[in-house]
């Protein structure tokens, strides 16, 4: 697997910048404004995975049968007690600022939850509600990190979390993991990578991009090799009802004392709840950490959407929450299974089966070199750029991801949709 070490920046901001037709924009300011842009800003480069889906949608707005492999996102829409709790809301006014880390009934029912699905006990002062889960890894990591601190990175990773690492002064060390283990760091693998200047270690598991989950023995061993050090564990926990076949999903916090004392568990309402426009995500963890957050946030953003908190709090209490969560997850199964079945029958291409998330991410390298249609892949970002201009089907590159040898495809769409972009993959793959 050929992983990329250096700073792809240069290369993602073309790739992001050609297919949002925003480069042409930025020449066209710059020739025009004066003002300048910070050093800090100048250094993050636009999300690779919203640049795709940008792409694809301006392709589709045009008429085009672009067939979206692209989406972070459930295709299912809000369940319906949830919008409605949210109408109730507003009718009741609840309209106006609240406490900046959350109203008390939605941080009390969060730690509800907690304790009884993830045997997690937190005060509701232990607990924020950020704006979406990206918000919490950002607060987070603001609350946490210093200049000159590292953080292990495991590889593949989110696209947010080296740029959040980043923008607290902070350095990710990424570290490279075998697709033999699903993509998943080994005891030793970790024991190798800290070093005194540690200050955190990043697990996000199920994951996004691979939808790989550690199972509880991995989950423990890790954390036997963290006791007695001072690292934090950032524990991103946003994909643990989307988990399929055997696994088991264990929260990182609940695996000793230890574990707890040294976790931010974040986790949110996104995925769970097809709530992604929502923006509603929280934080779990020391109360120092959690008031530190809370001091930011207070000067960030103040506190989440008022009725979307309200909403949150039925998401989560409603009976009825369970069983259409359930629904959704056995949908989710079934079109994993069956997209990595089908990649698995492409020639040259790899793909463990996900058990977790709503990703697959297959290994395309043995395609690389070759030129398709007259167009050269020479890496992952050439292979979504020319099958997405040549076969109409969106997806999103591994490079971002730190994988450039993969390709993410999100089963967030119909097995109709999925079988017509894989034949379209497939008789592109055999010219
Ligand atoms: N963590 C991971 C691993 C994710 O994939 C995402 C969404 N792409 C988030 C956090 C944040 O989700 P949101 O901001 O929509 O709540």
């Amino acid at each position: 697997m050929e992983h990329r070490k250096t700073n792809f920046l240069d290369r993602i901001c073309s790739f992001v910048f050609n297919y949002t037709g925003d480069f042409v924009k930025m020449v066209q300011f710059e020739r025009c404004q004066k003002m300048k842009v910070s050093k800090r800003a100048q250094a993050v480069p636009p999300s690779a995975t919203l640049a795709v889906t940008s792409r694809a949608k301006e392709l589709k707005a045009k008429g085009v049968d672009v067939v979206d492999f692209g989406a972070g996102e459930p295709d299912f829409d809000t369940p319906d007690y949830i919008k409605e709790a949210a109408i109730k809301a507003l009718k009741a006014g609840k309209t106006k600022y609240t406490a900046e880390s959350g109203i008390v009934e939605l941080r009390t029912a969060i730690a509800a939850k907690l304790e009884k699905e993830n045997g997690l006990k937190y005060t509701p002062e232990q607990i924020i509600v950020n704006i979406g889960g990206k918000h919490s890894v950002y607060e987070a990591m603001q609350a946490v990190l210093d200049p000159g601190d590292e953080v292990i990175l495991p590889c593949p990773y989110w696209v947010t979390y080296p740029e959040t690492i980043k923008l607290a002064g902070a350095t990710p060390k990424i570290l490279e993991t075998d697709r033999k283990n699903s993509y998943k760091v080994t005891p030793s693998q970790l024991k190798k990578a800290v070093t005194p200047s540690t200050a955190m270690l990043v697990l996000n598991s199920p994951s996004n991009p691979g939808g790989f989950t550690y199972t509880p023995e991995e989950l423990k061993a890790l954390a036997k090799v963290l006791e007695g050090t001072k690292l934090i564990v950032l524990s991103d926990e946003i994909y643990e009802k989307l988990i399929y076949g055997n696994t088991k999903f264990v929260s990182f916090a609940s695996l000793s004392k230890d574990a707890y004392d040294r976790t931010l568990t974040l986790n949110g309402l996104s995925k769970t709840f097809s709530m992604t426009g929502w923006r509603l995500g929280y934080a779990a963890g020391p109360l120092d950490v959690i008031k530190a957050m809370g001091r930011l946030q207070s000067h960030m953003t103040s506190n989440p959407v008022t009725f979307a908190q309200y909403a949150a709090i039925a998401a989560i209490e409603d009976p009825s929450a369970d069983e259409i969560v359930e629904k959704m997850r056995k949908e989710f199964e079934r079109r994993g299974k069956y997209m990595a079945q089908r990649l698995n029958g492409i020639k040259g291409i790899e793909c463990p089966e996900p058990t977790g998330a709503f990703y697959c991410f297959p290994d395309v390298s043995s395609h690389y070199g070759r030129n398709i249609n007259s167009a050269k892949i020479n890496g992952s970002m050439d292979f979504a750029k020319a099958l997405l201009e040549q076969a109409n089907v969106a997806l999103v590159p591994g490079l971002p991801f730190g994988c450039d040898s993969n390709i993410r495809l999100s089963f967030a769409c119909s097995i109709e949709q999925i079988t017509k972009g894989l034949d379209r993959l497939e008789k592109w793959l055999s010219q």
